[in-house]
């Protein structure tokens, strides 16, 4: 696009994650074009500072600006993330816990013994079709090793990271600031509309009146410009999704860090552990519905092993759902002004970067008319909906009946949308799921290998009628196999130590 086309000035209302995530990718593709970048954040609201889990995108985003780890992980107190391990969402024998693993070069060696021994369990042969068993990631998440091998090893892990929300925030500012975005610490009382219904400009607090060509709502949950200013409509996921609480709180860690999330079923919603350097970030998502934030707050201690000790917890409230567009007229919603999940599968970073990525693109490209705007909101629209089923799809498959809150999360399916009735009538059926996912087009939200992870992984096995004949590969192979490559990956705290040492000799 020629820099006469690009909007002069744009502004971001919000200095959370989503806000400097965002204003570091623009800063660094547009300011060289002329664009001036400004990141308005308010001295009275605090950010949600929560948010210690992401996918393997991430890595994309840091790699993308030339940032390397040992940069920025011990400015962050981050840790390696293989994958997510589910304890207690399943009775199944067997099954009581499972991991889904980040994906590795490695698994197309396994993954399609994994499928074949799925099919053949289905089948009613008595062979294990845990995912634990097959995956590298579950294999170096119990371990507690780092998954980066040697330079020498060809193959290479996906993985995430665990981090400090609060110091990835200040992380992302700095860089941000230092590629030349300005930061202006201002309470926004009012958007102010043209008469064509556009944001002509946001007043403050402190008497200001703020111009810019576009705006980008990172103001979080208030969702400032996006729903107050422009009434954009605001589309609930409640009816699937029962969680709208949480409560967090930090424990210390010892020497050895796991690379791996803890979302663990608890009574009324699940817990998650998550391993920073220097401590662990403890959580509770729960439904306000079925149990009082007092009494989470109490599962939530005793879960995490604290008891009554002086630890100070945090209560947050969450809104489930989307906006309709996440670009409307000239303001684009990223962050938790656009929507949230739980953060079941830590996809909010993943779906802030997705978000801001695709608009750059249409950005660079002069796509800004109205069919480029309806395109780019029916794909975002898909991403967030794609993720809101993989989610859901949890807990329709749990299988506890110890209250009354996981007995409701099995019920409903006449709600969920008609993309997982397929999926799921599939499944029953024995028939090809990999096919029904690509003919839904949906590979790219969770791939193949996460629906079998996520299914056969909480046991939910068809009675397809039993025929022992069926082949499945054998184990003996697998575990030789994956035993063998975790000999290249060496012990996390190791590796992030030698990331100290790289950043104080650089
Ligand atoms: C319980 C929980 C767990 C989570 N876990 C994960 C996870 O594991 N992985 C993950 O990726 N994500 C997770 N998230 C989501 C993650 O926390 C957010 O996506 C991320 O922090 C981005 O938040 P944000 O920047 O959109 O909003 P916020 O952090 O709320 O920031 C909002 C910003 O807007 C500013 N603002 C608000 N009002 C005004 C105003 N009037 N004027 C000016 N500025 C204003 C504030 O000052 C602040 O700077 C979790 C969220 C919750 C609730």
């Amino acid at each position: 696009m020629s820099p006469s086309a690009l909007p002069k000035r744009i502004l971001i209302v919000g200095g959370g994650s989503a806000g400097w995530m965002t204003a570091l990718m623009y800063g660094d593709a547009l300011i060289k074009k002329g664009v001036e970048i400004t990141v308005v954040e308010s001295p009275n609201v605090g950010t949600i500072g929560v948010g210690e889990g992401s996918t393997a995108l991430l890595k994309r985003y840091f790699d993308e600006l030339g940032i390397v780890e040992s940069e920025w992980m011990p400015e962050c107190h981050a840790t390696y993330k293989a994958g997510i391990s589910f304890p207690n969402w399943s009775t199944r024998p067997g099954y009581e816990s499972y991991m889904h693993p980040f994906w590795s070069m490695l698994d197309h060696v396994t993954l399609p013994a994994y499928i074949q021994n799925v099919h053949a369990r289905q089948r009613g042969v008595d062979i294990d079709a845990n995912p634990d068993r097959y995956f590298i990631a579950s294999k170096l998440a119990r371990q507690g090793l780092a998954p980066l091998p040697p330079e020498s090893f060809p193959f290479h892990p996906g993985y995430g990271y665990h981090f400090d929300a609060g110091l990835l925030g200040k992380y992302l500012q700095k860089k941000a600031m230092a590629c030349g975005v300005r930061h202006k610490s201002c309470h926004v009382t009012e958007a102010n509309l043209d008469v064509a219904g556009r944001v002509a400009s946001i007043s403050t607090m402190e008497g200001e009146t703020l111009e810019a060509d576009f705006f980008i709502d990172c103001s979080g949950f208030s969702a400032l410009l996006i729903e107050k200013a422009l009434k954009t409509p605001f589309v609930s996921y409640a009816d699937v999704l029962f969680n709208d609480s949480a409560v967090a709180l930090p424990t210390p860690i010892g020497e050895t860090i796991p690379t791996v999330t803890v979302s663990a079923a608890l009574s009324h919603g699940w817990g998650w552990k998550i391993p920073l350097t220097d401590r662990f970030g403890n959580g509770y998502v729960y439904s306000s519905s079925f149990i009082s934030s007092d009494a989470a707050e109490r599962e939530l201690r005793e879960h995490a092993g604290v008891g009554d000790a002086d630890v100070q917890a945090r209560h947050l409230k969450m809104k489930l759902g989307r906006v309709a567009q996440h670009w409307n007229r000239n303001v684009l919603a990223v962050g938790l002004s656009q929507g949230f999940l739980e953060p079941l599968e830590a996809t909010a970073l993943y779906l802030t970067q997705t978000t801001a990525g695709l608009f750059l693109v249409y950005l660079e490209k002069g796509e800004l008319g109205e069919q480029a705007q309806a395109a780019y909101n029916r794909e975002v629209n898909g991403y967030f909906d794609g993720h809101r089923d993989y989610i859901v799809a949890h807990y329709k498959t749990n299988t506890r009946t110890d209250t009354d809150y996981w007995r409701a999360n099995a019920m409903g399916l006449d709600k969920i949308s008609d993309s997982l009735k397929r999926i799921f009538q599939t499944w029953i059926e024995g028939k090809d799921l990999g096919a029904e996912i690509r003919h839904q087009g949906i590979e790219h939200y969770y791939p193949v290998g996460s629906w079998y992870a996520l299914l056969a992984g909480m046991g939910t096995f068809p009675q397809l009628g039993a025929d022992a004949r069926q082949p499945a590969e054998s184990l003996a192979q697998i575990d030789d196999f994956t035993r063998r490559c975790v000999l290249n990956f060496r012990d996390h705290r190791t590796v992030l130590n030698e990331q100290v040492r790289m950043r104080e000799a650089a």
